[in-house]
């Protein structure tokens, strides 16, 4: 009878440490928030403002953050 209850008394504590973990490591799942992907920044030669290189209007001199600033800065 003395080993049955020190057996549960074993099984218990293992089965709090397994629990306490589980919540400390949260349930083996990667909580943080997903990397965005990486994409290519460019700075607008008029205004300085960095934008995606994709968005970006091309210019003679380099990249723009819109067609205006383009004109503006390549008359
Ligand atoms: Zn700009």
């Amino acid at each position: 009878m003395k080993l049955l209850l020190l057996i549960g008394v074993v099984l218990l504590m293992a089965w709090i440490w397994r629990f306490s973990r589980r919540a400390r490591m949260g349930d083996g799942v990667n909580r943080k928030p997903p990397l965005a992907p990486q994409t290519d920044m460019v700075r607008c030669l008029h205004c300085a403002v960095h934008l995606p290189a994709a968005e970006a209007q091309h210019g003679r001199l380099g990249p723009y953050c819109s067609t205006e600033h383009r004109q503006l800065a390549e008359p």
